[in-house]
Formats: C-alpha cells, sequence, structure tokens
C-alpha cells in the first residue's frame, strides 16, 4: 500500500500518510528508548513483534466492543489505523504496585493493589511526563469531565480484556499505558484507544516464575528483548512453538 507523507517520527513508530483520508499508517521501529530516552538501542525484530501484538490486543478489544483506532495490518511493520487527535495524557492502570509507583510510594513491586488504580501523565518528553491529577486535566483544558468519565470506562475494560487475556496465557499484567485519540464524526467526537498496546506499553510476569517479559528486560539489562516479546507471542498463538527464539517467524 503507497505509503504518503511523513507526519510524524516518535521513539519507537512513524506516522505516515494513509491511502485515504482520515487513515494513518503506523511504522514499528526496531528502537528501543527508556528513561526518556536517555538509554537507546535498536533491538532487531521488536518492532514486527509489536506490530503483530498490537495487532491481537487491538482486533480483540474491537470484538468485544472497545473502540480503537487499528483498522488493519499491512505487512510486517506497518497496519492502517483511523487519523485522530491524541488527547496529551498517558493513561495508567495498575494491579500490582511497580516501577515509578513502587519508587514514588515506597511499595515493594509485586505488591497487589487494593483495586485497579489510574493515573494520568502529561505527555511532554521535555518534561519527563509529570504525572497530574484530574484538576490540572480540566484547569488547562486536555479533557473535559465527560471525556475524563469516557477515559476511565475505556481504561477499565482494556485493564479487564488484557488481564484476562494474559491471564489465559499464565502472564500477570501488572501495568500497563494506553493513549486515548478522539475521533470525529460529522459533528460527533467519539473516543478510541489509540497508539499502540504491546510489550513497550505494559509489564508482564509470568504467573509461576515473576519472569519480566515486557521493556523491564530492556530497562533493567535483564536478557534479551526480542526472546522475552517472541515467549509473549509464542504463547497467544502468534508465532509456532518449535521456533528458533533470536529470529521469530511470525505467523499471518
Ligand atoms: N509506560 C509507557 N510509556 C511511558 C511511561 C510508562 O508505556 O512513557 C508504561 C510502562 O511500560 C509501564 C506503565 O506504563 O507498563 C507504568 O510505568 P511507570 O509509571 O511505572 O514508569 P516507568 O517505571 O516505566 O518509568
Amino acid at each position: 500500500m503507497a505509503r504518503g507523507k511523513k507526519i510524524y517520527e516518535g521513539k519507537a513508530k512513524i506516522l505516515y500518510e494513509g491511502p485515504e483520508p482520515g487513515t494513518i499508517i503506523q511504522y514499528f521501529k526496531d528502537d528501543a528508548t527508556a528513561f526518556n530516552a536517555e538509554k537507546r538501542d535498536v533491538i532487531d525484530g521488536k518492532g514486527a513483534l509489536n506490530n503483530r501484538l498490537s495487532e491481537y490486543f487491538m482486533l480483540g478489544l474491537n470484538q468485544i466492543g472497545v473502540p480503537t483506532h487499528f483498522l488493519k495490518r499491512l505487512n510486517m511493520r506497518e497496519q492502517l489505523v483511523r487519523s485522530c487527535e491524541i488527547i496529551p495524557l498517558e493513561i495508567i492502570v495498575r494491579n500490582f504496585a511497580a516501577g515509578s509507583m513502587s519508587k514514588r510510594l515506597g511499595i515493594e513491586e509485586g505488591t497487589q493493589l487494593p483495586r485497579p488504580i489510574v493515573e494520568y501523565c502529561y505527555k511532554d518528553d521535555a518534561l519527563g511526563d509529570p504525572l497530574v491529577t484530574e484538576e490540572h486535566i480540566a484547569a488547562f483544558g486536555w479533557a473535559s469531565q465527560q471525556d475524563m468519565d469516557d477515559i476511565l470506562g475505556l481504561a477499565l475494560r482494556v485493564n479487564d480484556y488484557l488481564s484476562g487475556v494474559m491471564y489465559g496465557v499464565g502472564i500477570k499484567l501488572i501495568d500497563f499505558k494506553i493513549e486515548i485519540g478522539r475521533v470525529y464524526e460529522g459533528d460527533f467526537q467519539r473516543l478510541v484507544v489509540a497508539d499502540e498496546i504491546s510489550p513497550d506499553s505494559c509489564r508482564l510476569w509470568d504467573i509461576e516464575t515473576g519472569q519480566k517479559l515486557d521493556k523491564d528486560v530492556f530497562r533493567r539489562d535483564l536478557g534479551s528483548l526480542t526472546d522475552a516479546y517472541a515467549e509473549v507471542a509464542r504463547r497467544l498463538g502468534l508465532i509456532p512453538k518449535n521456533n528458533g527464539v533470536t529470529k521469530p517467524t511470525l505467523i499471518n
């Protein structure tokens, strides 16, 4: 499919104009970054795995009635999505303490939280995506009260879906981040899950061993990132079981 002009290049993806108005092509790069891009590397195969995994989760969400921007996967590295206006928030849902929450509140990683906790960060790399409250969001007009109600509903539905899918393959969903976009349909706007859902944006621990199968492998130098992501893809049936681990062949 013909790609249009480059619209935006981020840390892990490039966006191009799509073939029809209102569509965008998302290209998944092999670049990995952490700690606000202070640590960076190119990891062969990561882009293809995230493209396939994100397709899997977004399709599943569409099928249970949670709207997403996803239209279809085009090839190993590209997917066609609906163009939307991204709300400048990272929506984080946590089931177990980890990462910045553990640090901030002194809670040991892996501690089960009394209920899922939703946090919002303002998307601004220069500021290091600071944690913000609904007060900031309302006062600065980043989202309306109705948007916030809808975002919370979407975030909790994504959490239930992802937790269940992961539990089915022996993985505990510790936390994840999503982004939400506005799609305009005539005079109406609808909120959809946008960006990507992949081990880059989730914490995934093996239920039995606690082994990390997510970007913490890269952040904390715990071994091969593609092996970890390929393991998630393999358990979900996206890679043949007997496939070698270094160059995973994705099943179409
Ligand atoms: N996360 C993300 N992008 C970000 C920040 C966080 O995808 O810019 C994800 C991260 O992978 C984890 C969850 O959101 O699954 C919570 O991250 P946390 O706030 O603990 O930050 P971190 O420890 O990753 O800095």
